[in-house]
C-alpha cells in the first residue's frame, strides 16, 4: 500500500535520473555502442523482465532544495503515476537481470555472450584459438 509519508523522509531518489528503453542488443556493434554509453559518467544499463534500459543519473530542473517538487501541479504524467509501493525508496526489491556499471563489465558480458572479441586489436591477447582432436577450431574465452 502507497505511503504518502515516505516521501517526506526520502531525498528525492526518484527525480535524480531517467531511465529509458533501449534495442535489446544482438551484435558486435549493438553491444559496443552500450559500451561507448557507459564510458561515460552518470551511466548505468539495467535488463529488466529482458528489456534492456540506460539509466541517466541526473537531478531534475524543477526538484527544490527541500526535496520538494518545484512544479508540482504541473508535473509530467510519469511523475504523477509513480506511487510509493515499488518506488525507488525500496531500491532493493528491484529485480534486475543485469545491472552494468562499467564499460568494462559490459565488454565481459557481451565477449561471453557473443563468443568473440568486442574490441578490434584485442584478439591476440585477450583470446587464444585452440583446436580439439576431432579437429574443430574453439575459441577459448578469458576465464574471469
Ligand atoms: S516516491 Fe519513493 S523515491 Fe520518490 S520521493 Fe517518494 S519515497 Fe522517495
Ligand atoms: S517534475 Fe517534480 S516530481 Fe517530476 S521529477 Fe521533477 S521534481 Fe520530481
Amino acid at each position: 500500500m502507497s505511503d504518502p509519508n515516505l516521501c517526506d523522509r526520502c531525498a528525492a531518489l526518484c527525480c535524480r535520473y531517467i531511465a529509458l528503453p533501449i534495442d535489446n542488443p544482438k551484435t558486435v556493434k549493438d553491444y559496443d555502442h552500450i559500451r561507448w554509453y557507459l564510458m561515460h559518467e552518470n551511466i548505468v544499463v539495467f535488463v529488466e523482465k529482458r528489456q534492456w534500459y540506460i539509466g541517466i543519473f541526473t537531478r531534475c530542473k524543477h526538484l527544490m532544495s527541500d526535496n520538494r517538487c518545484g512544479t508540482y501541479l504541473t508535473r509530467p504524467r510519469i511523475c504523477r503515476g509513480y506511487d510509493t509501493d515499488n518506488c525507488d525508496w525500496h531500491g532493493g526489491d528491484y529485480d534486475y537481470e543485469h545491472l552494468f556499471t562499467s564499460a568494462e563489465q559490459l565488454r565481459e558480458y557481451a565477449e561471453k555472450k557473443l563468443g568473440r572479441p568486442l574490441v578490434a586489436g584485442a584478439t591476440k591477447k585477450r583470446f587464444r584459438k585452440k583446436r580439439s582432436k576431432d579437429g574443430r577450431v574453439r575459441l577459448a574465452l578469458p576465464v574471469a
